[in-house]
């Protein structure tokens, strides 16, 4: 029999009614003779509750001893979570026992708020499956070296269940969620998007680094760095689906490059709300002048994803890129204050009603011409493309952000990934 690590995000958590079919689901797969690990998140709301309880006494610009706090706090949601869990279980008979992350332990480092894991202790776990128990371990949070509470960010409890299935070497991690799958593109912007049965590794990585937020990208990473086998799937069937139905749902994330992947060269659509461009005009060309420029961004933590220079023209040019919204104004400010002054720099302009759009797909690496399929298609469209990035599985493209939904729909089309178009998987 396998062993299977099970997360439930904090919609399917997010009543006692709907934890006591978790429950039922839960105790189908262990009845059924597998050993069983489950991770939920807090119940649905709760982890902004609280952060907004501790806002409200929390200093205007956080210390160490503030986030310290703040993660005892926010750590709570999940304690709360995995002993409802665990009386569910143990009222349909099935014996079951629930630990925090500080019991397992899941030793992180110090950076509370966002804190990594370093390792995780096994031992206890496996005594417990050893004896036929359902172990379940709180998402988001550890402890470290100290013995301080922390927690892993937002939507942290995917890495926590992807880092359990890894430290058990679990036959495959799941991850039941309020959607059904990743998707060819957002279902909301183009109907005909479709569900896709298997993902590569590197694909979801992208996608999810680009916006398709089904998956902390962190649990991607680790995911891929461990080779968990890892699936996203709906907690929203009933919970008496037939379990070998269920455990073929959603979409798995593989790691190998099956013939169906080669031939779907474009695998998804993604796309980022999230980016503002910046161009810093009349830039004495001359060697060091990115550093110049991009150096101080790097020193005030900002990150910079696309990037262009463009020719020069009488020893001057433009340098464009782009940052998260969130860092916009600071950038700009940033600029003007050092940047200006120390290169002689004419002006700097910005704009932050762009987005961005990709294709991702691993047959990308075999074929050629798909970039510049994806230019025409934007093209016939009227639409205008300000920047482009290329990585070996994935082309990116800027463009005016009222634009977007007309271009991923186009795409989508245009790389056959409507639903219509494609053979039964
Ligand atoms: N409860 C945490 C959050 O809301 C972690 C998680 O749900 O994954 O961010
Ligand atoms: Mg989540």
């Amino acid at each position: 029999m396998a062993l299977f690590v099970h997360k439930y995000g904090g919609t399917s958590m997010g009543s006692t009614e709907r934890i006591r079919s978790v429950a039922q689901r839960v105790a189908k797969w262990a009845r059924a003779g597998h050993r069983m690990v489950v991770v939920p998140s807090a119940m649905s709301g709760e982890t902004n509750r609280l952060l907004a309880l501790a806002k409200e006494l929390a200093p205007a610009s956080p210390t160490p001893q503030s986030l310290r706090e703040q993660d005892a706090i926010a750590s709570t949601g999940e304690q709360v979570s995995v002993g409802l869990l665990a009386l569910a279980l143990q009222a349909q008979g099935v014996p079951a026992v629930s630990y925090a992350g500080w019991q397992v332990p899941i030793v992180t480092d110090d950076a509370f708020t966002k804190a990594r894991i370093q390792r995780i202790d096994d031992a206890r776990v496996r005594a417990d499956l050893d004896a036929g128990k359902v172990v379940i371990i709180t998402g988001f949070q550890g402890i470290d070296e100290a013995g301080d509470l922390t927690t892993l960010g937002r939507g942290g409890s995917d890495t926590s269940a992807v880092a359990v299935a890894a430290a058990l070497r679990a036959d495959e991690c799941l991850i039941f969620t309020d959607v059904d799958g990743v998707y060819t593109t957002d279902p909301r912007i183009v109907p005909e998007a479709r569900r896709l049965a298997t993902v590569s590794f590197e694909e979801m990585l992208e996608m999810a680094s680009l916006g398709s937020k089904v998956l902390q990208i962190r649990a991607v990473e680790f995911a891929g760095k461990y080779k968990v086998p890892l699936r996203v799937l709906s907690s929203f069937t009933s919970w008496d689906i037939d379990l070998q139905e269920e455990a073929q749902s959603g979409t798995l994330i593989t790691f190998e490059e099956d013939e169906k992947m080669e031939k779907a060269v474009v695998s998804g659509i993604a796309f980022n709300r999230d980016e503002a461009k910046i161009t810093v005009m009349g830039v004495p060309d001359r060697p060091g002048i990115a550093f110049q420029i991009l150096g101080p961004v790097a020193e005030a933590n900002i990150d910079v994803d696309v990037i262009i220079q463009n020719v020069s023209h009488d020893g001057r040019t433009d340098f464009s890129f782009t940052v998260n919204r969130g860092d916009y104004a600071r950038t700009i400010d940033l600029l003007m204050n050092k940047v200006i002054p120390a290169t002689g720099a004419a002006q700097v302009i910005g704009d932050a009603k762009i987005c961005k759009v990709s294709i991702v797909g691993i047959g990308m690496r075999s074929h050629v011409g798909v970039a510049s399929k994806m230019f025409r298609t934007l093209s016939e469209e009227g639409i205008n493309i300000q920047m482009i990035s290329t990585s070996e599985i994935k082309t990116s493209v800027v463009i005016d952000e009222k634009y977007m939904e007309l271009a991923v729909r186009a795409l989508h089309k245009a790389f056959d990934l409507d639903a219509a178009s494609i053979a039964a998987e």
